[in-house]
């Protein structure tokens, strides 16, 4: 069983796939759990060239290529091994991320990301996503201050700050919201503004559908 998660920085993605997480493991089930981009020593690397907006500057053509060529070394290391043996992957992030931020925030447009996830990634779709979708005034306010922390750390990243910041984050947004209308079946949007507690438990409820212990 493979399945994603996905939203906006700051929507709590990976408080709850440490939740799901817990939850699996207390009903027998070990997931291998990986994130995007990221979760190879590979990844790793192109993650922090990713990240470090103060020293690179990408176009957004480079970020996507880098984004798949970190996907596709994840799903050949980590994904298809685990897949293959059987294991459920929990996965911080995957294709939809790339669609709504490179697509969506940076205009890329879909087309080209599922054509590149179709050549590159044998067009490899989760069973089910997980989309954290709180409203668009909550999640332009998490993401904000999630960028204005990255911020101090890695410098700023012009084509996300200024006024700039809360148009990409809205294009983000509503990316996610159509990919979760097109793809129905495969994306569970858990939208409003819950708390950690119902989040997890519409996550819980949406897994257990799918998941035979
Ligand atoms: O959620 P995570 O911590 O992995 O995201 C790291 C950063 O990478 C975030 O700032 C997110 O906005 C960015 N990102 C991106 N494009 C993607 C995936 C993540 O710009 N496709
Ligand atoms: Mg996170």
């Amino acid at each position: 069983l493979f399945i994603t998660l996905e939203g906006l920085d700051g929507s709590g993605k990976t408080t709850q796939l440490k939740r799901l997480s817990n939850w699996m493991q207390k009903r027998g089930v070990s997931p291998v759990i990986t994130r995007q981009p990221g979760g190879t020593a590979t990844g790793d690397r192109i993650r922090e060239l990713l990240l470090d907006s103060r020293s690179v500057h990408l176009s957004p053509m480079t970020e996507m290529a880098m984004m798949f060529a970190d996907r596709a070394q994840a799903i050949a290391e980590v994904i298809e091994p685990a897949l293959a043996s059987g294991k459920t992957v929990l996965c911080d992030r995957f294709t939809d991320s790339t669609e709504a931020y490179q697509g969506g925030g940076r205009e890329l447009g879909s087309e080209v990301v599922l054509e590149m996830h179709r050549l590159i990634c044998g067009n490899l779709q989760p069973d089910l996503t997980l989309l954290l979708l709180p409203s668009l005034d909550k999640s332009l306010d998490r993401a904000r201050r999630r960028n204005d922390r990255t911020a101090e750390k890695n410098g700023p990243d012009e084509s996300r700050f200024e006024g700039e910041q809360d148009a990409f984050f809205r294009r983000v947004w509503e990316k996610y919201r159509e990919i979760a209308h097109r793809d129905s079946d495969r994306v569970v949007a858990i939208e409003g503004d819950l708390s950690i507690d119902d989040v997890h438990e519409q996550i819980v409820e949406a897994v257990s559908e799918r998941l035979v212990i």
